[in-house]
C-alpha cells in the first residue's frame, strides 16, 4: 500500500486569533493537492477556532499534547476527549520540547500515545536524538528506545505517524540533509519491522522534522522512506507551508 504524503504544521506556543484565522484562510483558499494529508497543530486555546475556520476542510486539526486521563483534577492538562469534542482529530506526542523542557519520559509519552489512540485520536509520535547523542553515534539507539517504549504497549500502529525530528535540527535552520534523513528513516523502518512487524512497518509514515522549509523540501522528494514533514517555524508562513505541501508534485 502506498504511503500518502503527509505534511504537519506545529505552531508551538505561537499565534493569535487574528494570525491563526489568517493562516487557515490562506490554506483554505489555496488549491492544496488532494493526495496530500495536511494537519495543523495550533496551541490548545485555538483548536476550536481552527476547526471552525477550516471551512473547506482542507486540513485536519491536531493538538500539540494530551494527558492520560479523560477528565479530573489535572490542572493545566487537556484530555484526548476534549480535543475530540472540539472537532480536532490528531495530537502530537513526544515532541522534543516536551521531552527536554518538560522532562517527559519515554514511558510517559508512550502512555499518552496509547491513551490518545484508545480515545480515537490519530497521533504524530515524535522521536529524535540530541546533538550529543548524534556525536556519540547513538542516533538509532535513541530512536529505537523511544519507539520501543510505544511498541511495548501498542501493537496496532494504523493511526500512528512517526515524526523523526533530530533535536539539533529543530528551530536551528540546520536541517538534516535528505541523504542523512533517508538513512535514518530507513533504519527506523527496519527497526519497526522487527518490533511491530514487516507489514505495519512498511505502512507507517515516517516524517522528517527539523528546519524543513519551502526551499529544502523538494530535496527530499525522491527519498523512499521520507513520507512527509513535520514543520515548525515555516508552518506559520502559510505560503511557504503550501510550497512544502506541494513539494512532491
Ligand atoms: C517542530 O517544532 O516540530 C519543528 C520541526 O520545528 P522547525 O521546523 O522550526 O525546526
Amino acid at each position: 500500500m502506498a504511503r500518502q504524503f503527509f505534511v504537519g504544521g506545529n505552531y508551538k506556543m505561537n499565534g493569535t486569533t487574528e494570525s491563526i484565522t489568517s493562516i487557515i484562510d490562506t490554506l483554505n483558499k489555496a488549491e492544496l493537492p488532494a493526495n496530500v494529508e495536511v494537519v495543523i497543530a495550533p496551541p490548545a486555546p485555538y483548536l476550536a477556532l481552527a476547526v471552525a475556520q477550516n471551512k473547506q476542510k482542507t486540513v485536519e486539526v491536531s493538538a500539540q499534547n494530551v494527558y492520560t486521563k479523560t477528565s479530573g483534577a489535572f490542572t493545566g492538562e487537556i484530555s484526548p476527549d476534549q480535543v475530540k469534542d472540539l472537532g480536532a482529530t490528531w495530537t502530537l506526542t513526544g515532541h522534543s520540547e516536551r521531552r527536554t523542557i518538560f522532562k517527559e519520559s519515554d514511558e510517559f509519552i508512550a502512555e499518552k500515545t496509547k491513551f490518545a489512540l484508545e480515545r480515537g485520536l490519530s497521533v504524530i509520535f515524535c522521536i529524535g536524538e540530541t546533538l550529543e547523542e548524534r556525536k556519540s553515534g547513538i542516533t538509532l539507539e535513541v530512536c529505537a528506545r523511544q519507539l520501543d517504549a510505544l511498541s511495548k504497549i501498542v501493537s496496532d500502529w494504523t493511526h500512528v505517524v512517526v515524526a523523526y525530528e533530530p533535536v539539533w535540527a529543530i528551530g536551528t535552520g540546520l536541517a538534516a540533509t535528505s541523504d542523512d534523513a533517508q538513512d535514518t528513516h530507513k533504519q527506523i523502518r527496519a527497526h519497526l519491522a522487527k518490533t511491530i512487524g514487516e507489514k505495519q512497518a512498511s505502512e507507517v509514515r515516517i516524517l522528517y522534522g527539523g528546519s524543513a522549509n519551502g526551499k529544502n523540501a523538494p530535496d527530499f522528494k525522491d527519498k523512499a522512506d521520507v513520507d512527509g514533514f513535520l514543520v515548525g517555524g515555516a508552518s506559520l508562513k502559510p505560503l511557504e507551508f503550501i510550497d512544502i505541501v506541494k513539494s512532491r508534485l
